[in-house]
């Protein structure tokens, strides 16, 4: 009668898990932005024989095909037989907190190149003092050359790195908002003067871009460089259980989702994988889940189907199609349990974590699944033997948070949350359970086939 959750430990074979693990670390080496994200998934997709929809020739009602926008959203779908039927989704997305560099980004100040930046997505700002930082990127220069910049994760690359003031003169009792200002958010770029009478380091550094990329200052304004902790991925705990990483929110739940969609056995209905950007502020923008791409590439489909009213078809589509919205969840940290009901709250260990609803306050922009799609969702777990558990954000008014699931049940979809709980989400070193991120996968896998 009563409801106890297992620790997926003690129920799954450990190789299994540490074999789903070891690739996950080498991903994660490389996978540091969007960008990059993206170009390590067309591969892994271009692999298994899925190929652009825009070159697609064969039947319409048997494709693998993907979409990439603008290189930092992607739609990849198995369609099988009639569209119409609907579709079984993970939707996620790959973009996380980091450094942006502005337009106009290089000063020099006392002598000293630094980059002006400015953050993206819910940081806590101190996290980003004193630890290496590697930056990554593309400039576009005036003849619209594109230029790929990417210094800092190999061992002999130099780093960047914003500089704390010493205990010793920082005693004056201040919040925390005025001790951590995102205009000091400023890492040195260099500090070797050249012959020029002024700025004399900023002249030297701009030297160097010029002779390495071949790129001006004034190239710098048509960029986008980011600035992400140059930690390398590693085990953590004795145990060797858990992963600490940059970026887990959200490729975790992108990895998993594009190894189960190419893993995915005799499935129901049509399946795939979305994977947006800019969820991290708001899901902004035209690669964002707030935009219209994949609705593009779905007319495109029905239209290749030989569908009439792609309009109505499209609705219809929609409100066939399941959707796990796959993202992070905030884990039982111990010493900060109190920002948890524990026993709504989702352990490291305990398997992919079910979230019914997000959002904040009374249940603001959140998505609230529905309990027939929940029960669903249930038996498909307990049928395919995955170890999952049940996870809210926090306490109630404790403070929210959203994920893109609201957006896609805005289209008729039917959708929950689903993806493993962290430690230190948003952090530079984010904590995931390797017991987690299998079940995660698992679920994903079944879910795709079944739902
Ligand atoms: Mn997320
Ligand atoms: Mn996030």
């Amino acid at each position: 009668m009563k409801y106890k959750p297992v620790s997926a430990w003690k129920v799954r074979d450990k190789e299994v898990i540490e074999k789903f693990a070891k690739d996950y670390l080498e991903f994660m080496k490389k996978a540091k932005t969007e960008r990059l994200t993206i170009s390590i998934f067309e591969d892994m997709l271009k692999e298994k024989g899925f190929i652009p929809l825009d070159e697609f020739t064969g039947d319409p009602k048997d494709m693998a095909v993907y979409h990439i926008n603008s290189g930092k959203a992607l739609f990849a779908l198995r369609v099988i037989d009639d569209l119409r039927s609907g579709m079984n989704l993970v939707v996620a997305h790959i973009d996380s907190p980091r450094l942006d560099l502005k337009p106009r980004p290089l000063i020099e100040e006392e002598e000293i190149a630094l980059f002006k930046t400015h953050y993206y997505g819910g940081i806590k700002k101190y996290h980003w003092l004193n630890i290496p930082l590697a930056i990554h990127g593309v400039v576009y220069t005036s003849e619209g050359k594109k230029v790929e910049i990417h210094l800092g994760e190999d061992p002999d690359d130099p780093v960047f790195a914003i500089p704390d003031l010493l205990p010793h003169l920082d005693r004056k009792d201040k919040s925390v908002k005025e001790k951590f200002q995102a205009e000091k958010l400023n890492p040195i770029v260099g500090t070797v003067p050249s012959d020029e009478e002024k700025e004399a380091v900023k002249m030297n550094v701009l030297r160097i871009l010029n002779e390495k990329y071949g790129i001006t200052e004034e190239d710098l304004i048509s960029a986008e460089l980011e600035l992400v902790p140059a930690i390398f991925p590693r085990e953590v705990g004795i145990d060797r259980s858990l992963i600490g990483a940059y970026g887990h929110d959200d490729r975790v739940c992108s990895f998993a989702g594009i190894k189960a969609l190419l893993s995915a056995e005799n499935p129901s209905k049509s399946f795939g994988v979305i994977l947006f950007d800019k969820e991290e502020i708001g899901s902004e923008g035209n690669t964002s889940a707030k935009s219209r791409f994949y609705l593009r590439v779905l007319r495109k489909i029905l239209k290749m189907q030989g569908i009439s009213d792609v309009e109505y078809a499209l609705d219809e589509v929609l409100e066939k199609t399941c959707v796990i919205s796959g993202d992070v969840c905030a884990g039982v940290n111990p010493p900060y349990k109190e920002v948890h009901d524990i026993n709504n709250a989702p352990r490291l260990g305990y398997g992919i974590v079910l979230v019914k609803y997000t959002g904040s306050g009374g249940k603001y922009g959140s998505n609230d699944a529905h309990a027939e799609f929940v029960g669903k969702i249930r038996r498909i777990l307990k049928e395919s033997g995955v170890i999952w558990q049940v996870g809210l954000l926090g306490r109630v008014d404790e403070g929210g948070g959203g994920t893109v699931a609201k957006f896609l049940a805005d289209k008729g979809a039917q959708v929950v949350d689903m993806g493993p709980a962290l430690l230190g989400m948003h952090s530079p070193f984010e904590l995931v359970s390797k017991a987690d991120l299998y079940e995660t996968y698992l679920a994903y896998k079944n879910l795709l086939e079944k739902m």
